[in-house]
């Protein structure tokens, strides 16, 4: 972000983080209509509990919340803290991928990832389920990603190739082992949403990057289960965190590794 001036950067980071809780409140709005089964894009918000339509200044991010303590302006209802985290929690990331990549196509990419993968992720919490949407949304965000590298001069073949075979050789891999161990121990090890996620995350990372991928996932899976000590708990949201991580941290991961050997 050397570019910035201090004053600049400042001004631009609180507008991104506002972005993102923009996001955060659409995003977690078409997964509750997903896992409901209701049409994810059209029909107005309405509380949950009295079914009140709501007006646009009851659905002002993180603001709305705070100002009516979270209530229901009609019926007084508590209203689910998932809005305000996960309206804070997409302003977070929007704005550590900022700080990244600065005002870049870099950020870009790694926001509106961020946008799906949090979909899924809240999802997947909820119903046990990746739908095949999300993916297909991952997979045409980096498609536009490629376009958008090869309209403003990057090397973009690079990364078209590197991410074809990361998201191949990984979710491949996984698919194998997972069949393994489904027939070793007689029941479903990996569910296939898992296995399609793992492949439309490999098209970011690329190779090297997608193993790092892979062991994170892991490491941030057995985190979450030992902290909420629970022995089910959906995979997803752990890939999706650590695909995440691994946009940002990646390739300096793995070149500090590379640079071992
Ligand atoms: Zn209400």
């Amino acid at each position: 972000m050397a570019s910035l001036s201090l004053p600049l950067a400042l001004y631009s980071g609180v507008i991104i983080f506002l972005l993102g809780t923009v996001f955060g409140s659409f995003i977690n709005c078409l997964s509750y209509r997903v896992v409901k089964g209701e049409d994810p894009v059209r029909g107005r918000s309405r509380c949950v509990n009295c079914g009140h339509e709501l007006s646009p200044s009851d659905l002002v991010p993180v603001f709305s919340y705070v100002f009516l303590r979270g209530r229901c302006r009609y019926c007084g209802e508590k209203i689910s803290p998932r809005y305000l985290i996960a309206e804070v929690l997409m302003g977070l990331l929007f704005l550590f991928a900022f700080i990244r990549f600065g005002l870049s196509l870099s950020t870009m990419t790694v926001c509106g990832a961020a946008v799906i993968l949090m979909g899924l992720s809240l999802t997947d919490l909820e119903s046990y389920e990746i739908p095949d949407g999300f993916i297909i949304a991952l997979i045409i965000w980096w498609a536009v990603s490629v376009l958008l590298k090869a309209l403003t001069g990057q090397a973009w073949v690079r990364y078209l190739t590197d991410g074809i075979i990361g998201g191949v050789s990984v979710a491949g891999g996984i698919l194998l082992l997972s069949l393994i161990f489904d027939r070793l121990l007689g029941k479903e090890s990996l569910g296939g949403g898992d296995i399609k996620l793992f492949f439309a995350a490999g098209l970011f990372l690329g190779v090297a990057s997608s193993l790092f991928n892979l062991i994170l996932s892991c490491l941030v899976g057995l985190a979450f289960a030992f902290l909420l000590k629970k022995n089910k708990i959906p995979f997803g949201p752990s890939i999706a965190l650590s695909t995440y991580l691994s946009m940002l941290f990646g390739p300096m991961v793995t070149g500090w590794y590379l640079s071992l050997l």
